[in-house]
């Protein structure tokens, strides 16, 4: 009797439950399968593909170093290459860790193996599906920040007895700074590609199928060793000023001070709980600032948990709601980053250099302007999900259709962040370069940004008008003449 496990491309790590559940390494055998029909379901970014596939590769190797008998297939599916390893190895019980993206349990509930599959829960965010839902059940409004206080409580992060320490519990407050003048921002931490990570280029650019981005210069950490080299890095270099600049964008700036680990998380290279605990404990030991600190263990500990509960929460047609029943097609532009518009300029051909944007790019410019300008939110899902290096089924459905899109009708978001250019230009460099007149609503020289918000609005006042927060921003387009709203309209509708 032989048990296998099948390690999925994001359960990289000793303590997934799989390996945990078996305690002899020479009674095991394990699998790992890079499927090519698999990423032909989104156009990916070339350089996820080598993210992926090579971390998977470093940590084959690894489990062979402690002594695993590990097969490592390319194939098309997953069913021959499993079916045909059953046999061989005479597998009689196979093991894998529930997935964290419900397509991908429908790939598992499909095969047809000539032995028992067992699924184990997932231990790889710090609540479980059922805890989540215990906490949800109890509430009318499922609150980020009643969730992140939870958190903080259960724990004891920032704590002093039953109290946050500093007195108060979210401190974005002094997290919004618009970027000043000659910013001192630190390089980030990149890596050179070794020879498995060049050989998994070669096969990704040679790949005849279709993908995105540029793999000019692959610069990601691909081990466990290399992820907490960056997470020292961040906790002694970046850490400290997280703060204050956090929402601030500047033209050739791809990272300013943010983290950079949400690809090496969602691969499992990290643990949520270690890069907390390594924030905290840095806040006591170099007495760095609360609010840096602060701001971002809520980004791990409140958001990333809650919007991986709230996707396992809902109903599976969460994916498709379509609240403010918007259905234009993406823009061309989304593919090439060829349009006059600066902001977006900039930070697409950011995104296809590197495959990385930071949260306000992400939330402010790319998703904001599909939201203002109608396009579909399952299009802009799949794009965002084509496009960045950390995406996932389980991040992409909450963070877009929910937050970015506010598809669900507020399920997520206590209102759309919708924005005109007064916000861009508030917390950029990108209007100044622009073709476009951040100040101007109307006339051929006017930011899309401007006439798309207003036309937003307009379009959709009875639908917000029962959204508290959004009243005193409808009172300001009760001002603008119904000629204005007009012609504001008809340059919304001609901008494709
Ligand atoms: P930092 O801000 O420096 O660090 C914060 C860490 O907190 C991140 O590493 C991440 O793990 C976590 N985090 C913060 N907010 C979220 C969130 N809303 N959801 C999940 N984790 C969060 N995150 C992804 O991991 N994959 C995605 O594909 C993704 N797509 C997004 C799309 C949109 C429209 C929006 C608004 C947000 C998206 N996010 C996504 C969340 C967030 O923008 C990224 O996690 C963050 O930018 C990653 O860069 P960082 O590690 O440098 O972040
Ligand atoms: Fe973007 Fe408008 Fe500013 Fe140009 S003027 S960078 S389009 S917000």
């Amino acid at each position: 009797m032989t048990t296998g496990i099948w390690i999925l491309g994001d359960q990289l790590y000793l303590t997934q439950a799989a390996l945990q559940s078996c305690h002899d390494s020479s009674k095991v055998a394990i699998i790992f399968i890079e499927s090519y029909s698999h990423i032909k379901k989104h156009q990916y970014h070339k350089q996820k593909l080598v993210l992926v596939w090579s971390a998977m590769r470093h940590f084959a190797e690894e489990l062979r170093k402690l002594g695993y008998s590990v097969t490592y297939k390319i194939a098309e599916d997953f069913q021959t290459p499993l079916q045909q390893w059953v046999n061989v190895n005479q597998i009689t019980e196979l093991l894998v860790m529930s997935p964290n993206d419900k397509p991908f349990l429908k790939t598992i509930e499909d095969l047809t193996l000539a032995c028992d599959i067992t699924l184990l829960p997932n231990n790889q965010f710090l609540w479980s599906t059922e805890e989540f839902d215990n906490w949800a059940k109890k509430r009318k409004r499922l609150l980020m920040e009643d969730f992140y206080r939870e958190g903080r409580r259960r724990f004891d992060i920032l704590m002093e007895a039953d109290k946050p320490i500093g007195g108060k519990w979210n401190l974005d407050a002094y997290n919004r700074k618009p970027p000043a003048r000659n910013l001192n921002t630190p390089e980030p931490l990149w890596f050179e590609p070794d020879e498995i990570t060049q050989e998994v280029i070669q096969q990704v650019d040679f790949l005849d199928i279709a993908t995105y981005g540029e793999i000019k210069e692959f610069r990601w950490g691909v081990t466990r060793s290399q992820a907490l080299s960056v997470l020292r890095y961040f906790i002694d270099i970046r850490l400290p000023e997280f703060g204050p600049y956090q929402d601030a964008m500047v033209t050739g700036e791809e990272t300013m001070w943010h983290a950079m680990l949400s690809p090496y998380l969602n691969l499992g290279l990290l643990q949520p709980l270690e890069i907390i605990q390594a924030a905290e404990q840095a806040y006591h030991e170099k007495q760095l600032a609360l609010n840096s600190v602060e701001g971002f263990i809520r980004q791990v500990l409140g958001w990333r948990e809650y919007m991986h509960g709230i996707y396992h929460h809902v109903d599976t047609d969460y994916s498709q709601q379509n609240w403010f029943e918007h259905h234009k097609p993406l823009p061309e532009f989304y593919w090439t980053g060829e349009t006059k518009m600066n902001c977006l300029h900039q930070i697409l051909t950011q995104v296809m250099d590197t495959g990385y944007a930071h949260h306000i790019q992400r939330l402010m410019v790319l998703n904001n302007f599909g939201l203002i300008a109608g396009i579909s939110p399952q299009e802009l899902e799949n794009w965002f999900h084509t496009a960045f290096i950390d995406a996932y089924d389980w991040v992409m459905q909450t963070n877009v259709i929910g937050m970015g899109q506010y598809a669900d009708g507020g399920l997520l978001a206590s209102k759309p962040y919708a924005a005109s250019a007064n916000y861009i230009n508030k917390m950029s460099d990108y209007c100044k370069s622009c073709d476009y007149k951040h100040s101007q609503r109307i006339g051929a020289k006017a930011c899309p940004f401007n006439f798309l918000y207003w036309d937003f609005l307009n379009r959709h006042r009875d639908k917000l008008k029962h959204q508290g927060r959004m009243n005193f921003i409808l009172k300001n387009l009760d001002k603008i003449s119904p000629e204005d709203l007009e012609t504001i309209h008809q340059q919304a509708e001609n901008i494709f």
